[in-house]
């Protein structure tokens, strides 16, 4: 997977693309909204409140979609200090791959890199 997934981002170019931050929220960590929330000077229940909603799961997500942060040259406007499952979004190199299989399946419908990573997975171990 880790092969797969270092080839596919070789010839992926996620500027024209950002179907994830148009489409999908990421969850918000404490860590994350104390990172973020410092970067704009803004408090956290300031942040909380202006930004984001807690979803049926219990998990900090954004109020809205696409992306707040996400610039018109599909830039992230807070890239540097950007939520830990941005950076780490789509998972496809995950070292214990195999426990995320639901959430990858997830985002076969999202995100074109991980499609193709499946698919050639699939061909990989021959699965129709
Ligand atoms: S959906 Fe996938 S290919 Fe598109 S920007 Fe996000 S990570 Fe990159
Ligand atoms: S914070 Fe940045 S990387 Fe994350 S969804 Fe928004 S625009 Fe995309």
């Amino acid at each position: 997977m880790q092969d797969l997934h270092d080839e596919q981002f070789e010839e992926t170019d996620c500027l024209t693309c950002a179907n994830c931050c148009k489409t999908t929220s990421p969850i918000f960590t404490d860590k994350d909204i104390n990172r973020i929330s410092k970067h704009f000077k803004m408090k956290e229940h300031q942040f909380i409140s202006q930004y984001l909603r807690v979803d049926e799961d219990n998990f900090h997500v954004l109020k809205s979609s696409p992306c707040t942060f996400l610039a018109e040259d599909n830039y992230c406007m807070i890239y540097d200090v950007r939520p830990k499952a941005c950076s780490e979004y789509p998972h496809t190199n995950r070292r214990k791959f195999q426990t995320i299989l639901d959430i990858t399946l997830n985002n076969v419908e999202v995100c074109p890199a991980v499609y193709h990573i499946v698919e050639k997975m699939k061909s990989r171990i021959k699965v129709r």
